[in-house]
């Protein structure tokens, strides 16, 4: 019997578990499967607990896919509360320290599944890597209960560092909680968007009620005598404040690791082959690695749910005896910011031209606006679409969208354009369906791509 350690329980990791033991059926391979977990919590949405703040989902049950009963009743062997602490690959030995002490955990497969943590920046700790009084971070479900807690008095001034997708959601959420937001961000709001269309979306988050300062990173926090947070500081500004939404990203957790020699970024990000293998009977999945970019061949940090249960099902059934690899990914990401009557969905796929142009890649852009459905149908939305592509081979490059109800999820066609190595003229020409309550004649996509294949 083949034994199957996975460190980590949530995207990667259960998946991995999970298609391990359908593959090993599959192939007539006997396979034992335990997963080592360092909380109490088993496939969760981290995704969704912006939601369950908002009071748009209704309990953390809700949020949670399966759990550890669900698991084990599937074969699984899960260990919860089993934080792995060291790994020797040569014995092919992990340690890792449970409920009752420390155990060893002999594998001939071991799968690193660990996820990222946090950023805690230090002027914002208690104690290593934990939040002080009043601050906290948005990653596990018992930080959203955190935040449920705090929140249950309206009329809160809360301060959001970080203007990524964590950081807008959570102003959503705090919004919808009668709370005042103001966000405070390195760069930009959205800084993955080229800056025009990052610029409409801080007009909607500000249409929305949250007061935006750029170019303004958190540094510090300041305290009343009692000990609570009044304020936090952004280099000169002084912003008051009850309580610090910490959205700063996320790094790696692969501490436990470092004394190994595997393949690995400056960061300690793991970089597995497309099968998920790091090294002999070593894997890894999910937003612990970096993954390829399929139009760069890059190696790049992008830690999304999207990609960790993919990854996970590869290493899953490369385990059990298949052969199945991770074919890279577009950086294709989605959100939203509604408050009010403030709504604005955002959505970006391949390289945006500040990054094409860092390429060295000859890039053309063309930002296109129009409507969702045709304008004469209650159901028309604005949309903004920036579309970039090649000089000279009229390659697809990338696409960003900023716009009303409807309009993000399009970035789907420009994504599975990009998959597929299509030119810019081969997207403007795509035979995409339309009615009047759906799309315009030329729907958005195409007519947007034409105008930039009229440049190129
Ligand atoms: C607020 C929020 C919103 C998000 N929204 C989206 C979204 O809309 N779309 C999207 O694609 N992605 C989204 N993500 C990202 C997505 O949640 C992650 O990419 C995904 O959870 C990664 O899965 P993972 O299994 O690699 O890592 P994780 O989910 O982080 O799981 C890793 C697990 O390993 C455990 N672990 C860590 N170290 C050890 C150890 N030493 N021993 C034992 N166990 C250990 C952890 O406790 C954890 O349970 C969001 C994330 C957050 C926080």
């Amino acid at each position: 019997m083949r034994r199957v350690v996975v460190v980590g329980g949530d995207a990667a990791g259960m998946s991995a578990a999970h298609q391990a033991l359908r593959s090993a059926r599959q192939h007539g391979r006997e396979l034992e499967v335990t997963v080592l977990e360092t909380t109490h919590d088993t496939s969760y949405s981290a995704c969704g607990i912006p939601y369950w703040v908002s009071g748009e989902v209704g309990s953390r049950e809700a949020l949670v896919a399966r759990t550890p009963a669900e698991h084990r009743r599937l074969g699984v062997d899960l260990r919860l509360g089993a934080r792995a602490i060291s790994v020797d690959p040569a014995a092919r030995r992990v340690v890792y320290v449970g409920p009752e002490g420390e155990h060893r955990l002999d594998y001939d497969d071991l799968v690193v599944a660990t996820g990222a943590s946090a950023l805690v920046p230090e002027w914002a700790c208690a104690g290593p890597g934990t939040p002080a009084a009043g601050i906290q971070v948005v990653k596990t479900l018992d930080d959203g209960a955190w935040w449920l807690r705090e929140l249950a008095e309206p009329g809160l001034r809360v301060v959001v560092a970080g203007g990524g997708y964590i950081g807008l959601e959570m102003a959503e959420a705090l919004l919808a909680r009668g709370h005042q937001v103001t966000l405070l961000t390195r760069s930009r709001v959205m800084s993955s968007l080229d800056e025009p269309m990052s610029g409409r979306v801080q007009a909607a988050v500000e249409a929305g009620g949250v007061t935006v300062h750029l170019g303004a990173a958190a540094s510090g926090v300041e305290r009343s005598a009692d000990g609570a947070l009044c304020a936090v500081r952004a280099g000169e500004l002084r912003v008051a404040a009850d309580l610090l939404v910490l959205a700063l990203g996320v790094a790696p957790a692969t501490g436990f690791l470092a004394d190994l020699d595997v393949p690995r970024s400056s960061y300690g990000a793991l970089r597995p082959d497309p099968q998920g293998r790091l090294a002999d009977g070593l894997w890894a999945a999910g937003d612990c690695c970096e993954v390829r970019h399929r139009l760069t061949g890059e190696w790049v940090y992008l830690p999304l749910g999207t990609h960790a249960n993919k990854m996970g099902r590869a290493v899953g059934e490369n385990l059990g005896g298949g052969t199945l690899a991770f074919p890279g990914a577009l950086g294709t990401a989605i959100t939203r910011f509604a408050a009010g009557a403030s709504y604005v969905e955002v959505a970006r796929t391949g390289l945006g031209l500040e990054e094409a142009r860092q390429h060295g890649l000859d890039a053309v852009e063309t930002t296109t606006e129009g409507t969702t459905a045709s304008g004469y149908h209650p159901a028309a939305e604005p949309i903004a679409l920036s579309v970039i592509g090649e000089r000279g081979t009229g390659r697809l490059l990338g696409a960003q969208i900023v716009g009303g109800r409807g309009s993000a999820k399009r970035i789907d066609t420009v994504a599975t354009a990009l998959w597929h190595g299509s030119t810019v003229l081969d997207l403007a020409w795509s035979d995409l369906a339309y009615a009047p309550p759906f799309a315009t004649a030329w729907e958005f996509v195409s007519l947007a791509a034409r105008r930039l294949a009229e440049r190129l």
